[in-house]
């Protein structure tokens, strides 16, 4: 479904990620573990060009690009098979919730408007901001723009999702509606993968568990293996820390 291989990237003289290989099955749920600085976001914004890799390959799908070489036509097609929600929302502050999640639809995907409406409406509902279509995202609080975020982000009907600690930049007490809801869509069974620093909720959504440290893949394996069997001593490290 996705294969990364040899990702590496860096800005200027700092290498940020050194030959990154992963890959994600369909359905599966994939949690980015690792310290800040590691490259998580990185690379998560190298699988859609947000950041062009210096080399190696991205598949998704049916699609197979490689880095260095990739055209633009090559780097849009990638794009939408690809949504990212962001660790602050990125949403468009003059527009109404219902106006965020429709607008990829709209202008990207040329649907029409009424249609567009429709699917947005029923997203809307399944994130619980049917009560909400009509506000702005500075009448919100974070946990509903980041709500607003993840819907925007389905409305698109990607491949994979691409969250970047989609609960970092919230108040405690709304971390949990946001979890509840990207576990609520993990169970249908979308292709994710999450970088986050809530170890409880990574246990509970992956069906993988990648490690990274300084630009590398330490370990990876199953939640279980990772969290309560860690075999690298850089792993047992982060997680006595962490947890
Ligand atoms: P993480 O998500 O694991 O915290 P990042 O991918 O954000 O790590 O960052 C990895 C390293 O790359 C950091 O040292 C960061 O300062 C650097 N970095 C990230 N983006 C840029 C950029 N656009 N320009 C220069 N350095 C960057």
């Amino acid at each position: 479904m996705i294969r990364l291989k040899n990702i590496k990237k860096s800005f200027g003289k700092q290498m940020v990620l050194k030959g990154i290989d992963l890959t994600v099955e369909k359905g599966e749920v994939v949690v980015i573990l690792g310290p800040s600085g590691s490259g998580k976001t990185t690379l998560l914004r190298c699988i859609n060009f947000l950041e062009r890799a210096d080399s190696g390959a991205i598949t998704i799908g049916d699609l197979s690009v490689d880095c260095h070489r990739a055209t633009k036509k090559e780097i849009l097609a990638l794009r939408r098979k690809t949504a990212m929600v962001f660790q602050h929302y990125n949403l468009f502050k003059h527009k109404t919730v219902l106006e965020n999640v429709m607008e990829g639809l709209v202008v990207v995907q040329k649907w029409p408007v009424e249609r567009a409406k429709e699917r947005s409406l029923q997203i809307l509902e399944k994130v619980g901001l049917s009560q909400q279509i009509d506000m702005y995202p500075s009448q919100l609080s974070g946990g509903q723009q980041q709500r607003v975020g993840i819907a925007r982000a389905l409305a698109l009907n990607p491949e994979v999702i691409l969250f970047d600690e989609p609960t970092s930049a919230l108040d405690p007490e709304l971390v949990g509606e946001v979890l509840s809801v990207i576990q609520k869509i993990a169970r249908e069974g979308i292709t994710m993968i999450v970088v986050t620093h809530e170890m409880g909720f990574a246990r509970d959504i992956s069906d993988h568990v990648v490690f990274m440290d300084n630009g590398v893949v330490v370990e990876e394996g199953k939640p279980n293996e990772i969290f309560h069997a860690p075999k690298e001593e850089r792993t047992k490290q982060f997680l006595k820390r962490i947890t």
